[in-house]
C-alpha cells in the first residue's frame, strides 16, 4: 500500500484488498476471504466505526426495549482484530481512481473539509460495499426526518423515543415502513402509516394481496392514510411537527381538496434508497442511481478491473439485491474470485421476502411486482396465494398471505 499522507492511515503496509463500507455485505466478504486465506492483506475502510450489526434487527428492536450498543455484536475495532484485518474507521472514500488502483481517503469525523486530512492509498482488488442511502424527498426536510437505514441514526431515535409513548408519523408503506409502524405499536407509540398508494407494499404486490395487508395494520391500530402524499413538514414554536398532506388525485381545480395535517412528535422517512453516483462514476463502473452498481452476474466483478460490488450498492440483472440471504454465496464467490481460486461463479436466486410483520404473514418468492398477471391459486378468509405469470406463463413470483388466528383479513 502507498500512503501519500499518513495523517490518517496508521498503517502504511500493503493495502492488498480493500474493503469500502462495513455493513453486513462488507464483513461478510471478509469472513469469506479469511475463511480461505487467513494472511491476505485485507483494508476495511468505512466512514462508521465499522461495528458489526445485523441490520434486520432495527425494525424490531424498540418494542423488545433495546438500543443500539445492544444491537451491536462486536466493536469494529473488535471484529477487525479477530479477523486479523486493518480497520480504517471513521473515514470516508471520496474519489476512486481505478487506472492507478489508488483511492482517496478524508477523516469523516470532521465536517470542514479545510480542516481535514487527505490521503491517497492503493488497491490491488477493490470492493464496493458502500451500501445505498434513504432517499428524502424535498417535502421531508432531512434536518426534520428520521431514517432506520442506519444503527449510528436509530439509536438517537430510539433515545428519543425511550422518554415514553410518542406520536409518529412513518412515511412511506415499503416493507420497512409497514413493519417499523409495528414495532412502534408495541412499544407504546401512537403511529400514523401514510403512503402514496392505497395499501402497504402496494410497488410489490397486486392489490387483492395489499388489501389483506391495509386491513390488519389498520386492525391492530396503526393509523393509515393510504393515497396521499406529505407536502410539508415544518416545525412549530412548541417543537412538535406539523405534517401536510393531501389526496394523491387531488386536482388542481379541486378546492374541496385542501390539505390536511396532524402534529407529531417525530417523523420517519421510509420513502426508498438511492446510490451514490461519486465512487461508481469516478471508478468508472456501470451503475444506476435505483438500482445500483451493475456487476457480471456470476463473478460479481464490475466493468472496472480488480473492482467488485455487493449489497445494497449493486444490482443484478437489472435488480436492486437488498436482502441478506444471498450475502454469504456472493461474498463466497468474491472471496474466490479476488484469491484466484477455481469457482463454479455464483447462481443469483431471489431470497425469499419475508415481512417481520405479526398481524399479518406475507411472504414472497422470486422477484415479485406489483403490475403484471397475478393470479389467485388459493383464497379463503386465513390465506391468499397469488402467482405471478411471465409472458410464457411461467411463474415469476408468488406471494402467500396468512392472517393469524386473532386476526382476520
Ligand atoms: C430497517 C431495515 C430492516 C431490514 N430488514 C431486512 C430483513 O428483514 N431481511 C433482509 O433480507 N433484509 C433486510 N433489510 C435489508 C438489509 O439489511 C440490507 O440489504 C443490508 O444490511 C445492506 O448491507 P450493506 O452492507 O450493503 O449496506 P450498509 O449496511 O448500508 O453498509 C454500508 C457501509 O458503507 C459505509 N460507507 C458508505 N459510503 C462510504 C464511503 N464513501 N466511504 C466509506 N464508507 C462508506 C457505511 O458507513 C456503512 O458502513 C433491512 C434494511 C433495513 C434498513
Amino acid at each position: 500500500m502507498s500512503v501519500e499522507n499518513s495523517s490518517v492511515i496508521p498503517d502504511t503496509s500493503s493495502a492488498g484488498i480493500v474493503i469500502i463500507g462495513a455493513g453486513l455485505a462488507g464483513w461478510h466478504v471478509i469472513d469469506a476471504i479469511r475463511a480461505k486465506d487467513k494472511e491476505i492483506a485485507i483494508t476495511l475502510i468505512t466512514a462508521d466505526s465499522g461495528d458489526r450489526y445485523h441490520k434486520p434487527m432495527l425494525t424490531m428492536a424498540i418494542s423488545q426495549q433495546k438500543n443500539a450498543s445492544d444491537l451491536v455484536r462486536a466493536t469494529g475495532s473488535d471484529a477487525a482484530e479477530a479477523a486479523n484485518i486493518q480497520l480504517l474507521a471513521n473515514t470516508q472514500v471520496t474519489d476512486i481512481d481505478p487506472t492507478n488502483q489508488t483511492i482517496q481517503l478524508i477523516s469523516a469525523l470532521r465536517s470542514d473539509p479545510v480542516y481535514t486530512n487527505y490521503a491517497t492509498i492503493s488497491y490491488d482488488k477493490l470492493v464496493l460495499a458502500m451500501g445505498a442511502h434513504p432517499i428524502f424527498p424535498k417535502s421531508l426536510p432531512e434536518d426534520l426526518v428520521w431514517h432506520v437505514n442506519h444503527i449510528e441514526r436509530f439509536g438517537q431515535l430510539q433515545e428519543k423515543l425511550a422518554a415514553g409513548s410518542q406520536r409518529i408519523a412513518i412515511v412511506g408503506a415499503g416493507m420497512v415502513g409497514t413493519e417499523i409502524a409495528e414495532d412502534l405499536l408495541k412499544a407504546g407509540h401512537e403511529v400514523t402509516l401514510i403512503d402514496l398508494n392505497d395499501a402497504p407494499l402496494s410497488q410489490m404486490l397486486p392489490a387483492k394481496a395489499t388489501a389483506r395487508i391495509a386491513a390488519a395494520v389498520k386492525s391492530q391500530g396503526i393509523n393509515f392514510l393510504g393515497g396521499y402524499q406529505v407536502s410539508d413538514v415544518t416545525r412549530n414554536s412548541d417543537g412538535k411537527l406539523q405534517v401536510s398532506y393531501e389526496p394523491v388525485s387531488a386536482t388542481d381545480s379541486d378546492d374541496s381538496q385542501q390539505p390536511e395535517s396532524l402534529i407529531v412528535d417525530h417523523v420517519i422517512a421510509s420513502t426508498g434508497l438511492t446510490v451514490d453516483d461519486k465512487l461508481p462514476t469516478a471508478a468508472g463502473v456501470e451503475f444506476n442511481r435505483r438500482t445500483g452498481i451493475v456487476v457480471d452476474a456470476t463473478t460479481l466483478r464490475t466493468h472496472a478491473s480488480n473492482v467488485y460490488a455487493i449489497g445494497d450498492c449493486m444490482s443484478i440483472n437489472g435488480v436492486a439485491c437488498r436482502y441478506v440471504a444471498p450475502l454469504r454465496a456472493q461474498a463466497a464467490t468474491i472471496a474466490d474470485d479476488i484469491l484466484g481460486h477455481e469457482h463454479g461463479g455464483y447462481d443469483h436466486k431471489p431470497p425469499m421476502i419475508r415481512l417481520k410483520n405479526k398481524a399479518i404473514s406475507v411472504m414472497a418468492t422470486g422477484v415479485p411486482q406489483a403490475q403484471g398477471n397475478w393470479q389467485v391459486t388459493t383464497e379463503s378468509d386465513e390465506e391468499l396465494v397469488m402467482d405471478l405469470l411471465d409472458e410464457n406463463n411461467d411463474v415469476s413470483a408468488t406471494v402467500t398471505i396468512k392472517a393469524p388466528p386473532t386476526v382476520k383479513a
